[in-house]
This record gives structure tokens, C-alpha cells and sequence, in this order.
């Protein structure tokens, strides 16, 4: 049986162009990039160039690259090197142990939503609860869009930072990150001099595949990516940092990076970054998304129209080209994932870093749902290699689980009113 994968927002195969690029990275040009022998300054070369193509794609300089271990890394020092920043504003403790005295209940705001990737609400979640900072989570709406008017009217005098992901992992849905982009350059002009000016983050690691991510359009100070969800490796990423934002290292060692980042560069992955964020730029591959699009199209049509009480989750027309999230009344998400693996189709229940909680996605919670509808959804994903065929396979086999599902369901359900457990 061949093996169907539906879960391109997990992560994606590396392209064989990529994996050749880093192949020799491993082996013969294994030097590390900060020695000054021609082993490191082959492989800081290397470096370099990856640095150049992902800054050209960004619309950067290579300077406000910083690479990291990926989306979770880049988004950790997005919060907490921010809030770094701000308190070393303050020379020593007495200053500073004052200055919360004196403002009281000023401890500097951040906003976010409430339905980002862990890594961001934990992040926040952590500074709350060292009393480093307050945070508001702006609810999306129910169709999973942010309102630029929640987050106008959640700014304060204090708020420092504005962390909103680009597109939700789980649902797809695609924030106006432009538009709250020109909200703060607005709020900022209204700024003192020397007031703290409030800093722009996004997490656009599911967006870079399929959206404008030129930073000086976006507005953006900071933007956090993982390589392995555009057909790089694993284990490496980028934050780009606007030159000028106030922002500080949160690992201490060695002075990589910018000083912003210690740590022995993951050469090959590099590589596999550069030549993977090139190759988002050929037309090939804007063909291919052109044809993922119509793919998705064809899924979410196929699904609502094959399958009874099912529900499409978030926008239809606000959401990425590549995801489909679906709600099917009396069934349970985990039992769905499981079946369809047995069949041989991959994909996934909530997010995938999530799973394995049974606790019902926050995602859907966010936007309304019902915990027991949250329980019976099911996040499928393609990617550029992802066939209609494979498509039409695999929602057949999802129509004959979910009917037998619902059976079981049905029957059990039937037992406990004839025994009247009720
Ligand atoms: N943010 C988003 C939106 C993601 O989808 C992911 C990956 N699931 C991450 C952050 C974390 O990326 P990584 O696990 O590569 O660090």
C-alpha cells in the first residue's frame, strides 16, 4: 500500500536539490564557520551565502538574519529578548525596583492572540508568571481572523511589543499583518523620542510558502521561521531582526550570529535554508502553487459534499492554499487519525506538536467551538507533492471510517439509553 501524506504543516521532505546542496556540508566540507583556517572560512562562505539569499528574499540585509534552531527558538528570543531589552533600560536593580514603585501596574504589555503556536503563548505565559510583563490574548473571530480593531483597541501606553502570527498552523487562516503593520508605524510616530516604541513580531513559519513575506511591506520588526516547513531540514531557522530594534540575546557563549545568538553554526542545515528559500522563488514552484490551491479546493469541495455533518474550520477564502481543517459532528478526531494511518493516510488531530494531549485544541476553542467539536476535527495539509489521485483516495477512505465511527458511536450510545445509565 502506498503511503498517503496529508500533513505538509507538520513538515515537509527535504527537495533533492536541497539534500544535494548539504550533502558535502556533513563530510569533506565539515569545517566550522568561525575558524579562521580554510576548513571555517569554507564553510563561514557557506554561511554566508545561505544568509544572502534568505535576506534577498525577505527584502533584508544579510545583517538582520540571525539563524536559529528553528520557529520555537527565534519566537523565544522574539518575547523574552524584547523584554530584556526594555529592563536593561534600567542601569541596576534599585533603578528598577523604582521605576515599577513609581509606575505601577506599567510592567511593559505585550499583545498576542490567542490561538498562536505554543512556543509564543508559553513564552508569554513564562514572563507573566516571573511578573516580567502583562499580556493580552486578542480572541480571532470566529471565522479565525484577527480584527485590526481588537488589537487597536487593546494598545496601551506601555505596550512594547505585538507578537501575531501570519498563518494559523492549525486552521490555516491568514492575519492583515500589513495592516496591523501600519496601525503601529502609526502609533509609534505619536511616540516621545525617547519612549520605549512598540516592536512588531510575526510568526510566519506556515506563511513563507505561499505569502509575501518582504518585511518592509509587512511592517515587521522581527519574523520567525522554521526551515523544515518550506522542503528544508530540520533543526534550523531564522529570526529577522529590523536593524535598530531594540532587542537582546537570551543564550549566553559564543558570539555567532551577531553576538545575538551563541552557538556552532548547523552548517549544512544552513545550506539546505538557502537553496530551500531559493527554490520558493522559481516559477516552478509558483506554478505548484497555483496547482496546491486548486488541490485544496477540490478537498474542501469533495469533503463537505461526500461526507455528511462535516464542517469546514476557519475561513474559506482568508486560509492558506494548502490547509483544510474539518470538524465531523459524532466522531472523535484521535480515533479519525488513527483509522485513516491504518489505511495508510497521514495527517493530524489539533497540532501536531500538541498531540498526544487529549486536551481539545486551543485553536478551535478560540474560535467558538465546542469542546466535543474541537475532539472531532482533523487538520489535512498538502504540499507540492500532493496528487488529486492521492486526494480522491484518501477522502474514500475517510467516508467509510467516519460512517463506521458514527456506527460505533451510534451503537454504544444505544446501549447506555437501554440500560438507562442515565
Ligand atoms: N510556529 C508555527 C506557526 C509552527 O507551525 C511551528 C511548527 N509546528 C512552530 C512555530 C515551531 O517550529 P519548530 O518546531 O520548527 O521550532
Amino acid at each position: 500500500m502506498k503511503k498517503i501524506y496529508l500533513d505538509y504543516a507538520a513538515t515537509t521532505p527535504v527537495d533533492k536539490d536541497v539534500l544535494k546542496e548539504m550533502l558535502p556540508y556533513f563530510s569533506e566540507k565539515f569545517g566550522n564557520a568561525m575558524s579562521i583556517h580554510s576548513f571555517g572560512q569554507e564553510a563561514l562562505q557557506a554561511v554566508d551565502s545561505a544568509r544572502e539569499k534568505i535576506a534577498n528574499f525577505f527584502g533584508a540585509s544579510p545583517a538582520e538574519i540571525i539563524f536559529t534552531s528553528g520557529a520555537t527558538e527565534s519566537n523565544n528570543i522574539a518575547i523574552k529578548g524584547v523584554l530584556k531589552s526594555y529592563y536593561s533600560q534600567f542601569p541596576t536593580n534599585y533603578e528598577l525596583s523604582t521605576h515599577v514603585r513609581i509606575t505601577k501596574n506599567k510592567k511593559p504589555h505585550i499583545i498576542t492572540t490567542a490561538f498562536e503556536h505554543h512556543c509564543i503563548l508559553d513564552s508569554c505565559k513564562a514572563v507573566e508568571r516571573e511578573g516580567l510583563a502583562e499580556v493580552s490574548y486578542i480572541k480571532p473571530g470566529k471565522d479565525g481572523v484577527i480584527k485590526i480593531s481588537d488589537i487597536k483597541k487593546a494598545i496601551k501606553s506601555n505596550t512594547v511589543l505585538i507578537s501575531i502570527m501570519y498563518v494559523n498552523n492549525e486552521i490555516g487562516t491568514v492575519a492583515p499583518i500589513e495592516k496591523i503593520g501600519k496601525l503601529i508605524k502609526k502609533t509609534n510616530a505619536l511616540k516621545k523620542e525617547k519612549d520605549f516604541k512598540i516592536i512588531f513580531h510575526t510568526d510566519a513559519t506556515q506563511a513563507v510558502n505561499y505569502f509575501d513575506c518582504t518585511v518592509e511591506k509587512l511592517g515587521v520588526d522581527l519574523l520567525s521561521m522554521s526551515a523544515h516547513k518550506i522542503y528544508g531540514p530540520k533543526g534550523v531557522g531564522m529570526l529577522y531582526v529590523k536593524k535598530g530594534t531594540a532587542i537582546k540575546k537570551i543564550q549566553d557563549g559564543g558570539d555567532q550570529e551577531y553576538k545575538m545568538r551563541a552557538g556552532t553554526h548547523n552548517v549544512p542545515g544552513i545550506v539546505g535554508f538557502g537553496k530551500a528559500i531559493e527554490k520558493i522563488q522559481d516559477t516552478k514552484t509558483k506554478k505548484q502553487n497555483n496547482s496546491v490551491l486548486k488541490l485544496r479546493d477540490h478537498l474542501i469541495e469533495k469533503v463537505l459534499r461526500e461526507i455528511p455533518d462535516a464542517t469546514l474550520n476557519g475561513s474559506r477564502v482568508k486560509r492558506s492554499p494548502n490547509n483544510a481543517n474539518f470538524s465531523f459532528k459524532d466522531v472523535e478526531g484521535e480515533g479519525l487519525l488513527l483509522s485513516l494511518d491504518m489505511e495508510g493516510v497521514a495527517c493530524s488531530t489539533g497540532s501536531a506538536c500538541s498531540s498526544g494531549a487529549l486536551s481539545p485544541s486551543h485553536v478551535l476553542l478560540s474560535i467558538g467551538l465546542k469542546a466535543e467539536q474541537a475532539h472531532g476535527s482533523l487538520r489535512l495539509t498538502i504540499g507540492k507533492y500532493t496528487t488529486k489521485q492521492e486526494i480522491n483516495i484518501a477522502i474514500k477512505k475517510l467516508k467509510v471510517i467516519i460512517e463506521r465511527l458514527r456506527k460505533i458511536s451510534g451503537s454504544v450510545l444505544e446501549e447506555y439509553y437501554d440500560k438507562k445509565y442515565l
